[in-house]
C-alpha cells in the first residue's frame, strides 16, 4: 500500500469545502454524476476509434444508498483510472481545480449554480471517500485510492473485474440525509434529468401503462425493471426538423410536471457559431397576470443542470419565457458580475433577443391571425420588451399591435393611416385616443364612434408606460384617453364653437355650480359645446391624470398629486341655458345643479357616499 499528502501546500482546503456552501452542499451529487458521465462518455468515444475491447454494451451510472453502512455509491461503467491516473488526476489536477473554485468562492460567493468544484465536493458530506476503479486500458489492475477529509491518502491494488469507477461515500453524521431515497431521487431529477448517460437509482415495478399501474393488485409481486431517472435525449438537443408540435409541447411538460397550462409557441435555438448554445424556449400564457413568474428558464452545460437563476444571461423581459438554454461557452466558475461583463455572455445575450424578434416577425408575417389571436398573451411580453431593449424595440415596431373597443387590430403604422384624416389636431400630430375601461367610458366611447373615431382599448398596468414610450418614439402620435376632454376638445382643432350665454351668465352659471359641489378636487369650469351633448360633463385631463398614474405607480412620497377632475358646463344645452339660467339664484337652480352634476358623476362611476344617497332620493321625488 502506498501513503501520500495530496497536497505539498501547507493549507488544508478539506476544512474549507466542508464549510463552505453550506446550503448548496447537495450539488456534490450533480460533481460526482457529471464525472461519471463524462467517463462513459470519454469510454464510448474510444471505442468508437476502436481503441476499446470487447462490446460496450449499453454503459449506465448507478446511484446506490446504503443505509446501514450509511454509504453513498456512484458507480459508472467509463474508462476508470490506472494507479498513475488517479493520483494524476484526483490527488492533482481535481485537487487543485478545488483549490482554485475556492479561492474565487472566498471573493464572490455567487458562482454560478456553484459549478466546478468538481470531485472534491465529496467533501462536504463525506467523512470518507473511497474511489475503487479500474482502467480500460488492457492489463490494468484495479486500485483502491481512500481519503479521510485530510490531505493525506492511501492508494493500492484491487481485484476489481470490470471496468469503469466506484466512489464510495462514507457520509458525515450530518449528511445522513442523502441517503434517503426520496432526497436522492430529487436531486438526480433536478440535476441529471437530461444527462446523456442513462442514471438508474434503484427499480421499479414494471408497468406497461398507467392503466395497468391503476388495476395492478397491491400484494402481487411486481416485475421490477431498472428505474431510470433521465431522458438521454432531450428535445432541445435534436434538430428542429425531427420535431412535431407534440414533441415540443410533450418536452414543455417533461420540464413542467407541474404546469397545467400549454405553451403558445416556441422558438428552438440552434446556434454553433461564434458559439455553441442551444435550447428551446417556450412562450407562456401570460393573459393580464401581474405577477409575472420569473426563474423558469433552466441553464445547462452539456445536459448538466446548472440553475433556474440566470438573470444575468438572459434579459429581464425574456425571463417571462420558459424553457431551456444549454451552452458550454458561458462560464460558469466565475462571479456573477464577471459574467455580465463576459464578452460571450453578451452575444449570447443579444443573440436570444434577436431569434425572439425573428419568430415574433415571422410569426406576425405567415400567419397574421394566430399572431392576433395570441396578442393577448404576447403584448404585454412585447411592450415589456420595448421598454427595456432599443434593438427589440426597433423590431418590434413592425408588429407590435393595437386593439379597438371592437376587436380589430393595428400596427402602429396602420393605426396612424387609418385615423389621420379625422384625428389629427391643429399641431398636426395624430391623436389615438383609447379606453382603460370601456364600460366606464361606453358614454364617451359612443360619442367617439358618432364622430368616426377610432378607439383604442389600452388596459394593462403595462399600456401607461408603452404609451409614453410610443409617444416619446414616434413624436408625431399621442395618447389622449376618451375621457380627458369633452369630445369636441378631444382633438384640438381650429375652429371655436360660439357661446350662446354671455360673459356674465357664463360666470353665473360657474358660480351656481361652484356653490353646489363640495368635492374640492373638482374644478368647474364653462365649455361651449353642442347643445346635443350632455349639459354636464365629467373629464380629466390627460396630463394631470398622467402624473397621477405615475405617482401612484412609483407611490413615491411628498406632496400628492391632487387627484383633480374638471365638472365642464355645456353653457350651450338648452337646460342650461334655459330653465337653470333662469331659476340660478334660487333653491330651485342649486338643486338642479347639484342633480346634473351627480348625473355626470354617476357616468364616471364616481358617484359615492352622500351624493350618492342625495341622487337616488332626488329622483325618486321627481319621479
Ligand atoms: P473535472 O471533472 O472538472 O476535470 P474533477 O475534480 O471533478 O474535475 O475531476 C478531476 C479528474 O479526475 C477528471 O478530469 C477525471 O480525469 C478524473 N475523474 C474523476 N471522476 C472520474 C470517474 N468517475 N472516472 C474516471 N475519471 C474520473
Amino acid at each position: 500500500m502506498q501513503k501520500g499528502n495530496i497536497s505539498v501546500q501547507t493549507e488544508n482546503i478539506f476544512p474549507i469545502i466542508k464549510k463552505f456552501l453550506y446550503s448548496d452542499h447537495e450539488i456534490f451529487l450533480r460533481e460526482l454524476v457529471s464525472n461519471a458521465v463524462d467517463a462513459t462518455t470519454k469510454l464510448k468515444t474510444l471505442a468508437m476509434r476502436g481503441d476499446v475491447q470487447g462490446e460496450l454494451g449499453e454503459p449506465v451510472i448507478e446511484v446506490i444508498p446504503n443505509k446501514e453502512a450509511k454509504t453513498l455509491t456512484i458507480r459508472d461503467q467509463g474508462i476508470g483510472m490506472t494507479g498513475e491516473e488517479v493520483k494524476k488526476y484526483l490527488n492533482q489536477v481535481a485537487f487543485s481545480s478545488a483549490r482554485e473554485f475556492l479561492e474565487t468562492y472566498k471573493e464572490e460567493a455567487a458562482l454560478i449554480g456553484n459549478f466546478g468544484l468538481g470531485f472534491y465536493s465529496a467533501f462536504m458530506v463525506a467523512q470518507k471517500v473511497e474511489v475503487h476503479t479500474k482502467s480500460y486500458q488492457a492489463g490494468a489492475h484495479g486500485v483502491t485510492w481512500v481519503c479521510e477529509g485530510n490531505p493525506e491518502y492511501t492508494l493500492e491494488e484491487n481485484d476489481k473485474q470490470d471496468r469503469g469507477t466506484e466512489v464510495v461515500l462514507h457520509l458525515s453524521e450530518d449528511s445522513l440525509e442523502f441517503l434517503e431515497d426520496q432526497r436522492i431521487e430529487d436531486l438526480l431529477k433536478k440535476y441529471c434529468k437530461f444527462l446523456p448517460v442513462p442514471i438508474q437509482f434503484g427499480t421499479k415495478p414494471d408497468f406497461e401503462d398507467k392503466e395497468e399501474e391503476a388495476e395492478a393488485d397491491k400484494d402481487a409481486p411486481a416485475r421490477e425493471v431498472p428505474n431510470i431517472i433521465n431522458n438521454t435525449h432531450p428535445a432541445w438537443k435534436k434538430n428542429p426538423v425531427d420535431l412535431t408540435d407534440e414533441d415540443y409541447r410533450k418536452f414543455y411538460r417533461e420540464l413542467y410536471p407541474f404546469s397545467f397550462e400549454e405553451p403558445l409557441f416556441w422558438i428552438h435555438l440552434n446556434i454553433d457559431y461564434p458559439f455553441t448554445l442551444n435550447g428551446i424556449l417556450y412562450f407562456p400564457h401570460l393573459g393580464n397576470a401581474l405577477e409575472l413568474q420569473r426563474n423558469k428558464i433552466q441553464l445547462y452545460s452539456n445536459q448538466v443542470f446548472v440553475t433556474d437563476n440566470v438573470e444575468d444571461i438572459v434579459p429581464e423581459f425574456l425571463r417571462l419565457l420558459h424553457g431551456v438554454i444549454d451552452s458550454p461557452d458561458i462560464p460558469l466558475n466565475v462571479s456573477r458580475s464577471y459574467l455580465q461583463a463576459d464578452g460571450n455572455v453578451k452575444k449570447i445575450t443579444s443573440h436570444i433577443t434577436k431569434k425572439v424578434a425573428d419568430k415574433l416577425e415571422e410569426l406576425f408575417k405567415k400567419d397574421r391571425d394566430t399572431f392576433q389571436g395570441k396578442w393577448n398573451d404576447l403584448g404585454v411580453f412585447v411592450k415589456y420588451g420595448m421598454l427595456s431593449d432599443e434593438k427589440f424595440n426597433d423590431r418590434a415596431q413592425k408588429f407590435t399591435l393595437l386593439e379597438d373597443v371592437d376587436g380589430k387590430f393595428y400596427t402602429l403604422e396602420e393605426y396612424q393611416e387609418a385615423v389621420k384624416p379625422v384625428q389629427t389636431n391643429k399641431h398636426g400630430k395624430v391623436v389615438a385616443l383609447y379606453t382603460s375601461s370601456p364600460d366606464q367610458h361606453h358614454q364617451q366611447i359612443t360619442a367617439c364612434k358618432d364622430r368616426g373615431y377610432q378607439v383604442l382599448k389600452l388596459d394593462h398596468v403595462i399600456d401607461s408606460h408603452f404609451m409614453q414610450h410610443v409617444e416619446y418614439k414616434m413624436d408625431q402620435l399621442t395618447f389622449v384617453r376618451v375621457d380627458a376632454e369633452t369630445i369636441d376638445h378631444l382633438i384640438e382643432k381650429d375652429e371655436q364653437r360660439e357661446s350662446v350665454l354671455s360673459e356674465s351668465d357664463l360666470k353665473k352659471m360657474e358660480e351656481l355650480f361652484k356653490s353646489v359641489i363640495k368635492d374640492p378636487q373638482a374644478i368647474v369650469q364653462t365649455k361651449a359645446m353642442s347643445p346635443d351633448e350632455q349639459p354636464v360633463l365629467i373629464t380629466r385631463p390627460e396630463f394631470m391624470r398622467r402624473l397621477k398614474e405615475m405617482q401612484t405607480f412609483q407611490s413615491m412620497g411628498g406632496a400628492s398629486f391632487p387627484d383633480s377632475y374638471h365638472v365642464v358646463i355645456n353653457s350651450n344645452h338648452p337646460l342650461i341655458v334655459g330653465k337653470l339660467l333662469e331659476s340660478s339664484s334660487g333653491e330651485e337652480g342649486e338643486e338642479m345643479a347639484a342633480y346634473l352634476y351627480r348625473l355626470a358623476l354617476l357616468q364616471q362611476g364616481m358617484l359615492k357616499g352622500a351624493d350618492l344617497t342625495a341622487f337616488a332620493a332626488k329622483s325618486v321625488s321627481l319621479l
